[in-house]
């Protein structure tokens, strides 16, 4: 599952002024955005390199994201090779209906595969600006988080000592299982919401079957269309919560998709082979506050959102901007009212994309609920995007996350 370091041996100095737990996208950019201002910090993930730069995962960036990457000198290869989507498309009722968001909006969606922009912040980080990481570290464990001498401990691949690594803040970036959210004091508060459904995610080796994203709502369940690259399609099935991934076979899935996907008015969908194949029991989590004593909390660590409105990492990047910039303010000119506001600031956007995933999940598994008053109301609910100005100018707003304040 891990291999170590590729420092491995090389001493780790036992004080930093952050430590970063986890180096997926929120831990990454929070470590380039403090190394660009100077400030020495250690990143500590469980996995190795290679696993974290191919784990796929999420595709669609916002732009506004897109853009706070690039001020930080971190959207180089992003903004070279990511393509830019203009329109999505409902399929329902045997048809195919089209959205057309950025001639609403003037805004984009941009498709970049989590991996590639993992790999392009490991390499920002650690070979270009110098950045401390160990990778394969293992039993992360954070202390006197309510101190201002906190620590984070943790054992070396190599050689199985233990290590304490004293710091200042710890920036807890570790997902939804890390060890942040293990070290979580009895006050957190965590509300949790679960929608009783699961979808089957897929990642096909398959072009695009079109040139956007495609949501279909069909009796039998929702399906997503989601292109990656020329050669990679992700796919989604909606099915029960806890089902066996074996249940599905290639022939099944693609009967499935087939079958929900379909309008009389467009080509079939091009198969391929699938290359993942997960059940993933569709919930979300927040945790508030987003500090506690010397830990922040950033990303999944704090929140998860089903990816229902595709909204995860764009979150995590937006905690990421808002912790790594605070840091930086309070670390170098002692100024400290971003940290003092930063929980506050995350959890406004955070809840209305919570909210806004709630409205999305309606759309599409309204119809498949098997209560004919649901399926009539989201019904309504998706007509009037196609009909009303106001509601499509609302939902182009939301599903971009454009919004300029929350
Ligand atoms: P993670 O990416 O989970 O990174 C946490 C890191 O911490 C990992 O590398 C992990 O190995 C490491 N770690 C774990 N435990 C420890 C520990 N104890 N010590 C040290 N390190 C540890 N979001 C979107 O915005 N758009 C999408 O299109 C989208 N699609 C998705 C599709 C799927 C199938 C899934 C599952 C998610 C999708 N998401 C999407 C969500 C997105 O992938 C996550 O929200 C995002 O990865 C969160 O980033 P993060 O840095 O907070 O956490």
């Amino acid at each position: 599952m891990t291999s170590p370091s590729p420092h491995p041996g090389s001493p780790v100095p036992s004080r930093f002024p952050v430590v970063v737990v986890g180096a997926g996208p929120a831990g990454l950019t929070v470590g380039n955005i403090l190394r660009a201002a100077g400030v020495d910090c250690l990143v500590l993930e469980t996995e190795s390199r290679e696993f974290i730069e191919r784990r796929p995962r999420a595709g669609v960036i916002e732009e506004w994201a897109v853009r706070g990457l690039e001020r930080r000198g971190l959207a180089g290869r992003l903004l070279e090779e990511a393509e830019r989507q203009s329109e999505c498309e409902f399929r329902f009722d045997d048809r195919g209906y089209r959205f057309g968001y950025h001639e609403l909006t003037g805004h984009h969606h941009w498709v970049y595969p989590q991996p590639l922009l993992v790999t392009d912040l490991v390499r920002e980080y650690a070979d270009v600006r110098g950045g401390e990481i160990r990778f394969g570290v293992r039993d992360v464990r954070l202390h006197d988080l309510d101190s201002d001498r906190p620590a984070v401990s943790y054992t070396d691949p190599y050689s199985g000592e233990r290590h304490l690594v004293h710091c200042d803040f710890v920036a807890g970036c570790d997902g939804a299982r890390g060890a942040s959210r293990a070290a979580l004091p009895d006050r957190a508060l965590i509300s949790r919401h679960d929608y009783g459904i699961g979808w089957l995610a897929l990642l096909a080796e398959a072009p695009p079957s079109a040139d956007c994203v495609l949501f279909g709502m069909h009796p039998e369940g929702f399906a997503g269309h989601m292109p990656r690259s020329p050669g990679l399609t992700r796919y989604y099935l909606q099915c029960p919560p806890g089902d066996d991934p074996d249940d599905w076979p290639h022939d099944r899935v693609w009967a499935a998709l087939q079958q929900r996907l379909r309008a009389a008015d467009r080509p079939p969908l091009k198969e391929g082979r699938l290359l993942e194949k997960r059940v993933l029991d569709m919930h979300n989590y927040v945790v508030e506050p987003m500090v506690f004593g010397r830990l922040f909390l950033a990303g999944d660590a704090a929140h998860l959102v089903a990816p229902i409105a595709a909204k995860g990492m764009n979150l995590a990047l937006n905690d990421a901007f808002l912790l790594g910039d605070a840091l930086v303010a309070y670390l170098a000119e002692g100024d400290p009212a971003g940290l003092d506001g930063y929980s506050e600031t995350c959890l406004r956007r955070v809840w209305d994309y919570e909210e806004f995933s709630e409205w999305l999940s309606e759309i599409y598994h309204g119809t498949s609920h098997g209560d004919p008053y649901r399926a009539g109301t989201t019904l309504a609910r998706l007509r009037r995007i196609f009909t009303s100005p106001a509601a499509a100018a609302a939902f182009a707003q939301q599903y971009l996350g454009t919004a300029t304040a929350f």
